[in-house]
């Protein structure tokens, strides 16, 4: 996954009681208030965070980069011409 190893940053991960399972999480403000919420069900999400690598968050499920264009060698595969695969 070279894509993937070019990410360096760290993912805020945490436990959704909802989704039962590790998921990434984004911080929702609601006034002053901030809140650490699930990015599948919106829902807050309590308890430590679990700070982890592109290739961690792979590992839990989560992808990066576009697959589908990736399989298919670049480009979008549409032939809309804006894409990184040259037809000459
Ligand atoms: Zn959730």
């Amino acid at each position: 996954m070279p894509a993937a190893a070019q990410i360096s940053s760290s993912f805020p991960t945490a436990k959704c009681l909802a989704c039962d399972r590790h998921v990434l999480t984004y911080i929702a403000f609601d006034g002053e208030a901030e809140a650490r919420c699930c990015v599948h069900c919106d829902g807050v999400v309590d308890g430590d965070l679990r700070w982890i690598n592109a290739a961690e968050l792979e590992a839990e499920g989560y992808q990066f980069g576009a697959p589908s264009a990736a399989k298919a060698g670049g480009g979008c595969g549409s032939g809309c011409g804006t894409c990184s695969v040259r037809k000459n």
